[in-house]
């Protein structure tokens, strides 16, 4: 599947918002926006008015960037979300948190997105005991995480757990001791504490 391979910084000075894809660095000095938060590019320096439809435009790029997904996948999410029923936008939300990536980086296995996605990639995961290597995977209330057995010995989730402060939000609980999580409940909107505002994305793909 084709991803995005360059400078991610270059993203969040694009957003103007720190999207947090590189761990520890984004909470350091060395982080690219506390730098230069000028968005890339040889107009960086002149952000123009947007539209209606630029603001939509940025919001689900936004988005897209905060959870590490691409085009087609957000709109087959937001078609998924649309047919469900209740609040299209706070069904979007929901299915991008349930993302098995997104969960493992909510759990504190991992310091960013991207790098959630990579560990989930190299199958150190399991759901409900069974191992399960696509990040995409959606996770419903009662599954539970783990770090397969093999896997706890790896150095960077070791000390990730040494670290953590058992703090997770409160449609999870983790007990890192085990390195093991638990959707305790789907979330709900008020549980996604990402500056999105969903109800743009959903305006943007309304008129399309
Ligand atoms: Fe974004 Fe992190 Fe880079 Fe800062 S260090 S610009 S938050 S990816």
């Amino acid at each position: 599947m084709a991803r995005y391979k360059d400078a991610v910084c270059r993203l969040c000075r694009r957003e103007g918002i720190k999207l947090y894809l590189k761990g520890e660095r984004c909470y350091s000095e060395k982080c690219g926006i506390t730098k230069k938060s000028a968005p890339p590019g040889q107009h960086g320096l002149s952000r123009r008015k947007l539209s209606n439809f630029g603001i939509q435009l940025r919001e689900k790029q936004k988005t897209k960037r905060h959870y590490g997904i691409l085009e087609s996948q957000f709109r087959k999410y937001f078609e998924m979300a649309d047919k469900q029923s209740g609040i299209t936008g706070d069904n979007l939300l929901r299915i991008l948190e349930t993302r098995l990536d997104n969960v493992v980086y909510r759990l504190g296995f991992a310091e960013s997105r991207p790098q959630a996605r990579q560990m989930v990639v190299h199958g150190h995961f399991q759901v409900n005991g069974r191992k399960v290597d696509i990040p995409s995977y959606l996770v419903k209330a009662g599954d539970v995480i783990s770090v397969k057995q093999r896997s706890k010995k790896i150095e960077r989730l070791k000390s990730l757990a040494e670290n953590f402060n058992g703090t997770v939000l409160n449609w999870l609980s983790a007990d890192i001791e085990k390195l093991e999580g638990k959707i305790v409940m789907l979330p709900s909107r008020e549980n996604v504490d990402l500056p999105i505002e969903e109800h743009l994305i959903i305006e943007l793909y309304s008129r399309q």
